[in-house]
């Protein structure tokens, strides 16, 4: 058996926050899939424009977003679609200054653009990454066909126009309000200097009050005081002074300074890759696109090459709220299956660090 390793699927702004959090700590975060991703939506507010459509969560039974609509299949096996014009009114304020589509710092990135119907683009970044899909495939986990030339350029031109968009909102946000820190670019020394005078307050000002914050999660989980605690609209900080020579909520955070190693280089559109793949499931068929994602974690777990996964379920009750879970379980992967278009603070599912792994 392997000792606590674990495989974790986010979005471009989770798996910048466990890059993070992989280089200041050494949390046992072992692989990483990163999911495409052009904007996220506040639950709430969700749940409120659904009314003008006489709707409820409870109702919906997938939701797909794709050529500028929001597509929902309904329960009762009605299809409905919401121009995403309309939807874009309750997108997080954060994803607007948001650069990443292709979840760069990912072992492996998954997506739906490019693909077609019921396949998932798969960019393998890394050497971990290559023996993985390497692995499944040769293990009958997955069926792959190498992307078309066209398909490559259109995902590489939607990657370059979110950038392009969002770094217009970046220039606009800054001058009206604080920089972006993510997008200002200095060298580790210059990283490290910044980190060591800063803590939660320079994190309140220049990320949560600002509308910056991902609500990832990423600080509460690496505070060695406990002192952060995040709900569902931003993370607070207890009362109480922190130790001085504390900086971890503030440097893992991933709309801080970032390390030069996992800049994103606007060159390239969609990052650096070793291969792009157009693959497909053979082991599951209930998922988002391809079932890629599910299938993987599948594969990791059932070899023993991870020993938990960490993915977005749905809560119980709460029809469409998503909620992290760490589980070794594949029936638990397999329920947890499928997008989920609003945040969830991912890193609340994993047990907060302990000294050795600071
Ligand atoms: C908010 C969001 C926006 C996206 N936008 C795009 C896009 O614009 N273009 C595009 O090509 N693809 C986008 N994707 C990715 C796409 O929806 C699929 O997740 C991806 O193609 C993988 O499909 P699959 O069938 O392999 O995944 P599946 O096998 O169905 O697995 C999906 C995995 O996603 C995880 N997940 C679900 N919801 C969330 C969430 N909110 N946060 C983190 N993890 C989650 C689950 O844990 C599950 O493991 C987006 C995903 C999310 C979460
Ligand atoms: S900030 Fe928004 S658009 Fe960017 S990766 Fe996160 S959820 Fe997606
Ligand atoms: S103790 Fe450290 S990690 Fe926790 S809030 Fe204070 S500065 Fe942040
Ligand atoms: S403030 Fe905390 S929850 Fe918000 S983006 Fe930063 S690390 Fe994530």
């Amino acid at each position: 058996m392997v000792g606590t390793k674990i495989a974790m699927v986010g979005t471009p702004c989770q798996i910048m926050a466990a890059s993070k959090v992989q280089h200041y700590t050494k949390a046992p975060i072992d692989f990483k899939i990163g999911l495409f991703c052009m904007e996220n939506f506040s639950y709430s507010y969700f749940q409120e424009l659904l009314k003008q459509y006489n709707l409820t969560m409870a109702e919906i039974e997938k939701f797909r977003i794709e050529k500028g609509f929001a597509f929902l299949s309904l329960k009762s096996g009605k299809k409905m679609k919401i121009p995403l014009a309309t939807a874009k009114t309750v997108v997080r304020k954060n994803c607007n200054v948001c650069v990443e589509l292709t979840s760069e710092t990912s072992d492996i990135s998954v997506g739906s653009i490019g693909s077609d119907t019921g396949w998932s683009t798969l960019i393998v970044r890394t050497e971990k990454g290559k023996r993985v899909i390497d692995g499944a495939i040769e293990k009958g986990f997955l069926k792959s066909k190498e992307l078309k030339p066209s398909q490559l350029k259109l995902l590489e031109r939607i990657a370059f126009n979110k950038a392009k968009t969002n770094y217009e909102n970046i220039e606009l946000r800054e001058s009206k309000s604080r920089p972006v820190l993510y997008q200002r670019k200095k060298t580790d020394k210059g990283v490290m200097a910044e980190n060591s005078v800063s803590d939660f307050t320079d994190l309140r000002a220049n990320v949560i009050n600002v509308g910056s914050c991902v609500l990832c999660g990423a600080c509460e989980y690496v505070c060695p005081e406990k002192m952060i605690i995040i709900d569902d609209t931003k993370p607070r900080k207890k009362r109480g002074k922190c130790p001085e020579d504390c900086h971890l909520c503030f440097s893992v955070c991933p709309r801080t300074f970032i390390p030069e190693s996992l800049r994103n280089d606007m060159s390239k559109k969609v990052g650096e890759y070793k291969k792009i793949l157009t693959v497909k499931s053979l082991k599951h068929n209930e998922g988002q696109d391809g079932v890629v994602v599910t299938t993987i974690l599948d594969y990791l777990i059932s070899n023993n090459i991870v020993s938990d996964a960490l993915v977005i379920d749905k809560k119980e009750n709460s029809p469409w709220k998503p909620v992290a879970i760490l589980t070794k379980d594949i029936d638990e992967i397999v329920k947890a299956s499928g997008t989920k278009y609003s945040v969830c603070p991912i890193f609340k599912a994993l047990k907060p660090l302990d000294e050795d792994v600071i």
